[in-house]
Parts: C-alpha cells; sequence; structure tokens
C-alpha cells in the first residue's frame, strides 16, 4: 500500500486489512460462482458485485465527513446513480444512510423505485427539460441549474407553483484539467456550470442569488478519475469563497449549503484503496476550514470511490490460441462491458486474475498474453501483453474493479447480450451465498428490443 502520510499508522494498517479482506472474498465468491454455474458454459460473463466491500465504504465515507463536521451539521451523501444504475445496489446504499445523485428521468426512476426519499435526491443533469424539472419541484427534489437559461425555466416554474425543492447554482471553478481531457469537468471550456472565470460571470452569479431569495446553494463537481485531491481541493475552496461573497453581499446566510459533488479518484493498479474519503476530507479541512465549522450543510455525490472495487467480471475462456508468437485468450469480456478500457487503453488499464475451471486462483509461470474479448474487431482486447499464468480452453478471467461504469454500463456491439449480475456476501454460517441482482439478457429480449415487432416496418412502407 502507498503510503502518502496523510494516513496514521493504525489506519493504513485497517485499510490494508479491509482490502485483502476483500481480495479473500472475491476469490471465494469466482469459485461460488463457477460451483453455482452462475458462470460456465451456459453463462460464459457474469458480473459479481460485494455487498459487504460496498457497505464497508458507504460506513467510510459516512465516517470521514462525520469526523471533520459540529455534531448536527446536515450532511447527505448522494450516490451518483450513472456510477451503477441498478436498482438493488440503490436499495443497499439507501439502507446505508446514502442518498442518490441522478441526472435524467431514467436515473430518477431508478431512485425512486429502490425507494430513495424525495429529501436524499438531488438532480443535476445539464439539459433538464421542463418537465423533468416540473416533476422534480413537484417532488421536493434538490435542483441545482446549470446555465442562465435554465434559471429562466425555473424562474418561471417557482413562481407558478409552491415546492420545498432545495435550489441551487452549479458552477465551473475551471481550476483545469486532470490525466483524461473527456472527464475533467472543471476546464475553461466544459459543459458544465456557469464558467466563473468568464467575464462578467461571477458578478452574474452574485446577482442571481441577489435576486433570488430562494437560491439557497451553490454546486460544484471539478474531481473524476485522473484529477489530484489537491485540485479537486481548490475548486471547492473557490466555490467556498463564492458563498462567502454572497453572503457578504446580500448580508445574510442565504446559501446554507455547499454541494462539492464525488469524483475522488479510484486506483485501478492495484488492491490499495487510495485515495480515501478519510484522507480527502482531512484535506478538505485543511484547504477549506471555514466550509467545517457549522455554517454549511453539505453534499457530496460520490460514484465510481463507492463501488468500483466491489465488482468483479468473470469470463470463461472460451478458446485459448497463439497469433505471430503470443498467447491469446479469447474470453466473453470485451468492448460489450468494458467499452472505456477497450476504445482507450491508456487511460482505463484494467487488473486481470486468473482462475482455472474450477474458479480457483491459477497457478504457475505466467506468461504475456492478450486477453480478447468475443466482439469483431481487431482491437477488443481486455488487456494487451498481460503476465499471467497461461490461460486455458475453459479457465475463468477476471477483470478486477469493475464495480462502477463497466458491467452495469452494457453498449451493444455485435448484439452481445448484457450479462447476469449478483451480489455476494457470506451468510451467518460463514458460507457464500448469491443474490440476483440483474437477469442475464435473452436472445429473445435482444430480438424484441431490436425492432423484432416490426419485422416489416421498412418494407411495407
Ligand atoms: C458523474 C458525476 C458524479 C460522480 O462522479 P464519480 O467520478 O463517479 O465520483 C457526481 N456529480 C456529478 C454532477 C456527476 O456528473
Amino acid at each position: 500500500m502507498r503510503d502518502d502520510g496523510t494516513g496514521t499508522t493504525a489506519e493504513t494498517g485497517h485499510a490494508a486489512q479491509a482490502d485483502s479482506g476483500r481480495a479473500a472474498r472475491r476469490d471465494e465468491a469466482v469459485r461460488g460462482a463457477v460451483a453455482q454455474g452462475l458462470v460456465g458454459a451456459e453463462a460464459p460473463l457474469v458480473g459479481l458485485l460485494d455487498i459487504t466491500g460496498i457497505r464497508d465504504s458507504a460506513a467510510e465515507l459516512r465516517a470521514a465527513f462525520d469526523a471533520v463536521v459540529p455534531a448536527g451539521t446536515p450532511v447527505l451523501h448522494a450516490f451518483a446513480v450513472k456510477a451503477s444504475p441498478l436498482v438493488p445496489v440503490l436499495r443497499l446504499l439507501s439502507e446505508a444512510g446514502l442518498g442518490a445523485e441522478v441526472a435524467s428521468p431514467g436515473e430518477l426512476a431508478l431512485a425512486r423505485a429502490a425507494g430513495v426519499a424525495p429529501r436524499r435526491t438531488v438532480l443535476d443533469s445539464p439539459a433538464k427539460t421542463a418537465a423533468e424539472l416540473r416533476e422534480a419541484l413537484a417532488l421536493g427534489i434538490a435542483v441545482n441549474v446549470d446555465s442562465p437559461q435554465e434559471l429562466a425555466r425555473l424562474d418561471a416554474l417557482v413562481s407558478a407553483t409552491r415546492t420545498d425543492s432545495p435550489l441551487g447554482v452549479r458552477v465551473n471553478p475551471q481550476i483545469g484539467a486532470g490525466a483524461i481531457e473527456a472527464l475533467s469537468t472543471a476546464t475553461a471550456t466544459s459543459k458544465f456550470g456557469v464558467a466563473l472565470r468568464d467575464e462578467g460571470a461571477r458578478a452574474w452569479v452574485v446577482r442571481a442569488f441577489a435576486e433570488r431569495p430562494w437560491l439557497t446553494r451553490l454546486h460544484a463537481h471539478s474531481g473524476s478519475q485522473g484529477v489530484p485531491l489537491t485540485l479537486m481541493a481548490r475548486g471547492i475552496a473557490e466555490t467556498y469563497a463564492l458563498a462567502e461573497e454572497i453572503n457578504r453581499h446580500v448580508g445574510r446566510r442565504q446559501i446554507d449549503t455547499i454541494d462539492i459533488g464525488g469524483g475522488l479518484h479510484v486506483n485501478f493498479t492495484s488492491e490499495a484503496t487510495t485515495p480515501t474519503y478519510a484522507q480527502y476530507a482531512r484535506l478538505l479541512t485543511e484547504t477549506v476550514p471555514g466550509l467545517f465549522d457549522g455554517r454549511y450543510g453539505l453534499v457530496t455525490e460520490f460514484g465510481r470511490s463507492l463501488l468500483a472495487k466491489h465488482g468483479t467480471l468473470v469470463a470463461r475462456v472460451e478458446y485459448a490460441k497463439s497469433a505471430g508468437g503470443r498467447a491469446v485468450a479469447v474470453t466473453h469480456a470485451g468492448v460489450q462491458v468494458a467499452t472505456r478500457t477497450v476504445y482507450a487503453p491508456a487511460s482505463w488499464p484494467l487488473r486481470i486474475a486468473a482462475y482455472d475451471a474450477q474458479g480457483r486462483p491459477k497457478e504457475g509461470p505466467e506468461v504475456v498474453q492478450d486477453v480478447a474479448g468475443p466482439a469483431c474487431f481487431a482491437g477488443d482486447l481486455l488487456a494487451e501483453g498481460y503476465r499471467l499464468p497461461l490461460l486455458a480452453q475453459g479457465d475463468h478471467v477476471a477483470a478486477l474493479d469493475t464495480g462502477a461504469y463497466y458491467f452495469a454500463h452494457h453498449y451493444a456491439y455485435n448484439s452481445l447480450a448484457r450479462p447476469g449480475v449478483y451480489g455476494y456476501a457470506r451468510d451467518a454460517s460463514g458460507e457464500m451465498r448469491f443474490a440476483l441482482v440483474r437477469e442475464p439478457q435473452t436472445v429473445q429480449e435482444i430480438v424484441a428490443e431490436s425492432g423484432g415487432g416490426h419485422a416489416d416496418a421498412l418494407t411495407a412502407l
């Protein structure tokens, strides 16, 4: 585990223990999934979720912020639904004390199906329709507006109806990009929020609040994979400074809550959970102490960091072959479930683990090989030139840390079926148990979703 000097030895020891516990549960789950036929000749690909690990991460998040705010400070941790849009996952997180951050009518429907209360839900999309805004205000869901035009829409709705929705404005502190441009939300030209450093923008925001006593929140989501903690903290410091300026300007505490977004980086290169929520919360208290003195309520919107390390894709090796002197394992996990990794392998490398036909960790000398997916294009590789014990037909490979933005985000290339998803946890007697989260998609469903009911549509016209 990397020691960056921000954690105590006891914390580091505890985190390392949690990481090795997770790895042990995962090995047991892969063995159990093979033994029970959740993955095998009939179902060559499956997604697995570690229920215990998800609960632990939710508890760590809550504890990290509870440790740095005065007792009684309102804090809502709204899970970013886009990271894992699965109803049972949202229910699990809700029972662990989290809310939901939604960005589309579909995500809002998922959160509601999971039973997440409207007062624990935040709507953040950059393209909300009038109908979406109306629904959110009717339900009392928090809304962060993204642009002056959207604020004008809200003006009309607020004057026409009464609402309990907390309303805020999303700003872009324009702190610069992280390592992955496509995921950096706080660049000068980002499409999100009101760009604070643009000519006249800051004065516009101050005036917008002064003219609307019902605007009570500021929102910034400036982190993401590849963005360092210090840069994220700087974005939040800028947002806090603006809240202070607005409250001074209006002469009262009009802004009572700051939504700091999500975006904590996930370590995809080893088992270690780093950075931790505790490290981030501590850095924030050092960078923006005024945000933690009890005058502001807090909302967070973490996604990837809550789920990534608790998901595993397990695929059967259908064939093992050799090409140009390179061993190639042809598996069932490719672009349909690891889209980012296949299309942008340099930004999104995944750890791959080898298991034998019975789902036991595969032993043997490591060999450089390619782990290929099933799709019909040459670049469909889960990993290229990867060192693993030589994979054979009937073995299994696992793509680790795939609990967020991977198998819950199916890409329908080659009409490959969405895999089943199962949660796992040990029962009271210590035995590994599985629960169905999402049914595997059938070929009949693929036909139906692909216009199967309208086969004559084009020839009949
Ligand atoms: C995507 C997103 C999040 C979650 O980001 P993660 O990197 O998954 O933590 C939070 N808030 C907003 C507005 C987002 O768009």
